[in-house]
């Protein structure tokens, strides 16, 4: 069955091999075991149920909460040639019963339906018609409250294992909690089923964090570099989301904003052009991103701290689901703890401590001094394994640790002191180093022996350090002014005994993720480019999204190989039969004029063409 599964999976996908943990659900699949299946966003959970769907006999019926992400997975499917079909509300009575009849028909592989639906009166009996060959429940945490998207439809599921005894059900979802898997397990009533959890750790994004110092800047430096690439701006309110899309706007970027305070067409408006890549950057609160798969999202930029890391997680883990490199850039400032603080303010007192807690861990990463892999990892409880994770800002060297970190907390720390444990962040950083602002002057404070300690140090790298040391616990803030006082493992860094670690801009440039050097080794950018621009011409004419057409995985790899034969074409990862004969033409095509026009050795030795042209531009 497995050799079956493997020859669909090229045949139909364009894929060689199985990602961590596919094959062994798969096998779920193949031997009709229940199973619970928790892999990260971009993990491939899809795969698990379609490529063995293929190939059993009947239909699978796939339960999935939004239908965008339900029409994006049929487009894609029957993008691969693969015969799949949804059913929803926003479908004409016409188009319904079109599929009721290929249901009929066993024209069918796949079925996508919402909750709703499968407990629909009379429908389940239609299904009992049909030959079912697999339940598969997507985004399976909205059956359990302990999820962060309790679903009540959800809940109905239960019903399916009595409804149809025989066929096991498959739930996958990306969130991890032993208490969530054991919900799923109970409220599907799943029949000892096989739980596979694989690691949370998604090597190609390579998380960096900035404290927010100038907020336009830090964005458009992010925006510069990833030119032409699609990115998510995330804000924390309405009102910052039309701010800043105006300011990109008016200087020259082209950007489209997304909040609930837009009206229904202009938000589907705007999510259109994003995800057929009309515009690269959508600015927007996290109203948007749930149900959207498009897989080349290649930067998650936060201008602002979310209120969990579960949030920050899933928000960040919307770039690069193709697995190829994507930048997650979270901005942050002190003031944001107090934002959510008081949106918080008014919330039930239980529910309230939770999520102050959640807060609390968010902060600390945000002003955390070590692997941002590792943090997050440990914060789900799982071990990146390794010292170095060679994609965050502190292990790829945009970020180093300061020699005398003992000392400088020891300024910081006795300024804090001096100044009777009164003031807040941005007030000591000033004394720190030296300021003449008149406050301080009408304060005395030009008087103190910590004035000026760190004058040789810019302001920004003191505020800086001060979060650090709250983030690591010498130092509290207090009250809604945020006002610093010493902890009892401050004092012990005043006597010595403790050293924090800090961390400061280093002034080298940073090296490039493996993720990053891997998926560009021996790509052509120029060729990749111009693929680019076709695959969107097909996206357009076509009216699907351009990451269903082909992913930014399958361009580079066309871009890497230059296939000149329909053969080759095929051999190209993420091309399967029916595209290649599709689009095979067009864009060996494309090639072969992008070959043409600039002169290189053996255009068909890609290594060799690839080296003559780094001569070129080296030259
Ligand atoms: P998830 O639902 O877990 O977030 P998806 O099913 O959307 O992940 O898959 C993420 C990406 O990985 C998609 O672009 C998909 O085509 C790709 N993918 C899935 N399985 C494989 C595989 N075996 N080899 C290469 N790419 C794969």
């Amino acid at each position: 069955m497995i050799n079956k599964i493997e020859t669909a999976l090229k045949k139909y996908w364009g894929y060689e091999s199985f990602l961590p943990l596919q094959k062994e659900a798969i096998q779920c699949v193949a031997s009709e075991q229940d199973s619970i299946v928790v892999l990260p966003t971009g993990g491939g959970k899809s795969i698990c149920f379609q490529a063995p769907a293929v190939t059993m006999a009947g239909l699978a019926v796939v339960v999935s909460p939004l239908i965008s992400l339900m029409k994006d997975q049929v487009d894609a499917l029957i993008e691969c040639g693969v015969p799949a079909a949804r059913l929803d509300s926003t479908q004409s009575a016409k188009d319904q019963s079109s599929v009721r009849e290929k249901i009929g028909n066993d024209e069918l592989k796949l079925l996508y339906l919402s909750p709703e639906r499968i407990v629909m009166d009379g429908f389940l009996n239609i299904l009992r018609d049909a030959h079912i060959s697999l339940i598969a429940i997507d985004e399976a945490h909205c059956v359990s409250m302990w999820g962060h998207d309790f679903r009540p439809e959800y809940r109905q599921l239960g019903e399916l294992k009595e409804a149809f005894p025989g066929i096991a059900i498959h739930a996958y979802t990306a969130t991890a909690t032993e208490m969530v898997r054991t919900d799923i397990e109970r409220q599907l009533r799943l029949k000892n089923p096989k739980v596979l959890v694989g690691s949370f750790d998604r090597p190609n994004l390579v998380y960096r964090v900035e404290r927010r110092k100038n907020k336009l800047k830090q964005v458009c430096r992010v925006l510069d570099r990833h030119k032409n690439e699609s990115g998510i701006i995330y804000c924390i309110r309405r009102r910052d989301v039309d701010e800043l899309c105006a300011a990109l706007r008016s200087s020259g970027y082209k950007a489209a904003p997304y909040h609930a305070g837009l009206s229904d067409i202009a938000r589907k408006k705007n999510q259109d052009l994003f995800i057929k890549e009309r515009v690269d950057i959508i600015v927007a609160t996290v109203a948007f991103g749930m149900g959207i798969d498009k897989s080349n999202v290649r930067y998650v930029l936060h201008t602002g701290m979310p209120k969990s890391i579960e949030h920050y997680q899933q928000e960040s883990g919307r770039a690069g689901r193709d697995g190829l490199e994507a930048e997650c850039t979270l901005l942050f400032s002190g003031g944001d703890y107090g934002t959510w603080q008081s949106i918080m303010r008014d919330s039930d007192p239980e529910v309230k401590e939770i999520a102050l807690n959640k807060l609390r861990e968010m902060y600390h990463y945000s002003t955390g001094v070590t692997c941002r892999h590792d943090a997050i990892l440990s914060y789900f409880g799982q071990t990146l394994g390794k010292a170095n994770c060679a994609a965050c800002d502190v292990c790829l060297g945009v970020l180093e640790t300061v020699k005398d970190a003992l000392i400088i907390a020891q300024k910081i720390l006795s300024c804090v002191i001096r100044l009777d444990q009164r003031f807040g962040g941005d007030y000591t950083a000033k004394v720190l180093t030296g300021s003449g602002e008149k406050r301080i002057l009408d304060n005395g404070h030009n008087a103190l022996s910590t004035f000026g300690l760190l004058s040789d140090v810019s302001l920004n790298d003191v505020r800086g350090w001060i979060e650090q040391l709250v983030g690591q616990g010498y130092l509290e803030k207090e009250s809604e002014y945020n006002i610093l006082g010493v902890t009892e493992r401050g004092w012990q860094t005043l006597r010595g005994n403790e050293t924090p670690r800090l961390l400061e801009q280093s002034k080298k440039k940073a090296e490039k993720s493996k993720a990053e050097k891997d998926s560009w080794e021996n790509v052509d950018k120029d060729l990749f480019e111009q693929l680019r621009e076709l695959r969107r011409n097909i996206s357009r004419e076509k009216e699907v999204p351009a990451f269903i057409v082909f992913g930014d995985a399958a361009l580079r790899d066309m871009a890497r190989r230059m296939p000149r034969t329909l053969d080759d074409f095929l051999m190209v990862k993420g091309v399967g039969e029916l595209k290649c004969s599709q689009y095979g033409e067009a864009f060996i095509a494309a090639i072969e004029k992008y070959c043409e026009a600039s002169p290189a050795p053996a255009p068909d030795n890609h290594a060799q063409r690839h080296r003559f042209k780094e001569r070129l531009r080296s030259n």
